[in-house]
């Protein structure tokens, strides 16, 4: 797609979402980072209704530890993949307690060798809390950019990669809560709002299906 459209894309986003944040909740870096190893797989409402409740009692590594697994497991059951998930969330805490004085580390590299932290669950870290241009993608930003047609791509890693080449600098920061956010209003996995959509004349899935 052309840089002139792509920019004009992101400036009626923008405009459509002018504060784009994350729809999680949570109360320090550490809650932020628990939410996310959470969400894989599920909605940030059903995540922010646990979480709301752990968060309470368990805000640091050590006092998730504490918590124990078995315990996590009983907030977390209506999420998916809940066992793997607090199995995860224990074993990530007891080694940001011992490698890192329970700081979440910075660098990319570190954040995806902690148990249940991988490139997506690191890129969002890093944008949401570091503010690093970094683009994750999930499954609405996925469908969103191609549907568009900034990109061609078959997986979430070839759509990262080919949004952070051609995505103007200044939008990138953005990016990811942009076309998550228009993903979840407007350009829904079924039957997207296309003629109430602000993008609907730079839109290659519109062009084709909807002239
Ligand atoms: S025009 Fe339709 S398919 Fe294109 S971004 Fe908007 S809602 Fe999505």
């Amino acid at each position: 797609m052309e840089k002139y459209k792509i920019d004009k894309i992101f400036k009626l986003l923008s405009k459509e979402i002018p504060h784009p944040k994350t729809e999680l909740k949570y109360i320090n870096q550490y809650t932020f980072l628990i939410s996310v190893v959470l969400s894989a797989q599920s909605t940030d409402v059903s995540v922010n209704k646990a979480t709301k409740n752990i968060f309470k009692i368990a805000k640091n590594p050590k006092e998730m530890v504490d918590l124990g697994e078995k315990n996590l497991k009983k907030f977390i059951k209506t999420i998916g993949l809940y066992n793997s998930k607090a199995k995860n969330i224990i074993l990530l805490s007891i080694e940001l307690i011992k490698k890192y004085n329970s700081k979440i580390p910075k660098e990319f590299d570190k954040l995806i060798s902690l148990p249940g932290v991988g490139n997506k669950t690191a890129s969002v870290y890093q944008n949401a809390i570091l503010k690093l241009p970094r683009i994750a993608v999930d499954t609405h930003v996925f469908r969103v950019s191609n549907r568009l047609g900034i990109v061609k791509t078959k997986t979430a890693d070839q759509t990262q990669l080919q949004l952070e080449k051609i995505i103007p600098k200044k939008w990138r920061k953005d990016t990811h809560h942009l076309l998550i956010l228009h993903g979840r209003r407007v350009c829904k996995s079924q039957n997207p709002s296309c003629d109430e959509c602000s993008l609907n004349k730079l839109c290659s899935y519109n062009l084709v299906n909807n002239n």
